[in-house]
C-alpha cells in the first residue's frame, strides 16, 4: 500500500455540504422576501428553481451562458412561472442569496470526525474552485478553517481544477512530490480529472454514491469515515 504523506480535499459536496446549505438559504430568502405572495408554498418554489438551476448549470458548464446569466435566470424563471415579471425582485433575491448561503455551517456526514482525524496525521489542503471570499466566509462559518496547513482557492492559484496547475500550486506550497499526494472530492470532472492530471492518487466521492464504469479513481468511497482503511 502506497505511503501518502500529503492530503488534498475539495470543499463543495465533500466537506461543506452545498445541497443542504444552499436550501436552508433558500428558504431563509423565499420567507424574507415573502415569496409566499406569489407561491403557495416554499417547495412549490423550490422545485421550480431547482430544476431550471440544473439546466443552467449544464448549460453553463458547456460554454453556452455566462455566470451572470445563470444567477439571474434562476430566481426570473420561477418567478416569471407565477406571472411575476419583475427582472429587479428577481436580482435582489439572487444576491441576497448569494449572502445568506456562505454563512450557513451544514458539514457532510462525518466531515468533522474525518479533519480530526486526517488533521492530526498529515498536513491537509484545502483545493476549491470557488470564490476567495465566500470560500473563506464558509470555512470560517463552519468551524473548519484551522485544520488546513494550506487553503488553495482558483482565483489565488490562477487556474481552476481540473487544470493540473491548481495542482502544482497545492504541491510547490507543501513542498510535495505528486506521488506523495492524494486528493479527495466530490466532482469527477474538476476533482478526480484534475488530479489524474497532475499524476496524483485520487479518492472519488460522489455525491449519489454510484461509481460508473467510465469514472476510474484509485479509490471509490461512499462515506467519509471509509478513508480510515487508506490514510
Ligand atoms: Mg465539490
Amino acid at each position: 500500500m502506497k505511503e501518502y504523506r500529503y492530503i488534498f480535499i475539495d470543499l463543495d459536496d465533500t466537506l461543506w455540504d452545498f445541497h443542504t446549505n444552499a436550501r436552508i438559504s433558500l428558504e431563509l430568502m423565499f420567507h424574507d422576501r415573502r415569496l409566499d405572495h406569489y407561491f403557495k408554498d416554499f417547495d412549490e418554489f423550490f422545485r421550480i428553481y431547482a430544476k431550471r438551476n440544473i439546466e443552467l448549470w449544464e448549460a453553463y458548464g458547456k460554454g453556452e451562458i455566462t455566470q451572470d446569466f445563470l444567477k439571474a435566470e434562476r430566481f426570473r424563471y420561477p418567478l416569471s412561472k407565477m406571472g411575476v415579471n419583475d427582472e429587479e425582485l428577481a436580482e435582489e433575491i439572487g444576491h441576497q442569496y448569494l449572502d445568506i448561503l456562505p454563512t450557513q455551517k451544514v458539514l457532510m456526514p462525518q466531515a468533522l470526525e474525518i479533519l480530526e482525524y486526517l488533521s492530526a496525521r498529515y498536513p491537509l489542503t484545502l483545493i476549491s474552485n470557488g470564490f476567495k471570499e465566500t470560500q473563506h466566509r464558509k470555512i470560517n462559518s463552519s468551524g473548519i478553517a484551522d485544520f488546513f496547513s494550506h487553503i488553495v482557492l482558483s482565483e489565488e492559484a490562477g487556474a481552476l481544477k481540473p487544470d493540473p496547475k491548481i495542482f502544482h500550486y497545492a504541491m510547490q506550497l507543501n513542498n510535495a512530490s505528486a506521488d506523495e499526494c492524494i486528493m479527495i472530492g466530490d466532482s469527477y470532472a474538476a476533482d478526480i480529472q484534475g488530479a489524474i492530471n497532475a499524476g496524483i492518487d485520487q479518492v472519488y466521492y460522489p455525491l449519489d454514491g454510484l461509481q460508473k464504469d467510465n469514472q476510474p479513481a484509485t479509490y471509490f468511497i461512499r462515506n467519509l469515515s471509509e478513508l480510515k482503511q487508506w490514510l
